[in-house]
């Protein structure tokens, strides 16, 4: 399992093991919290997690519909 650690204080530290179900990311575009399967966005083996955003369905819906206006 992989799990994030984080040292709350000098005696203490939180652990949160990391699933498929509570992952997730900011959009880049509105802010909403997206839910983000890790081993899918990571498949390819491309992107790192600096650098790699996952647009939330309302955003991705605008940026499909707006490549499908330009053509
Ligand atoms: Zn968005």
């Amino acid at each position: 399992m992989f799990y994030a650690k984080e040292k709350l204080s000098e005696n203490a530290e939180l652990a949160v093991e990391l699933t498929e179900e509570n992952v997730y990311c900011k959009c880049p575009v509105c802010g909403r919290e997206v839910p983000v399967n890790l081993a899918a966005v990571f498949a390819d083996g491309e992107g790192d997690l600096a650098s790699t955003a996952v647009l939330c369905a309302h955003c991705t819906a605008e940026v499909l519909g707006g490549k499908r206006d330009e053509v």
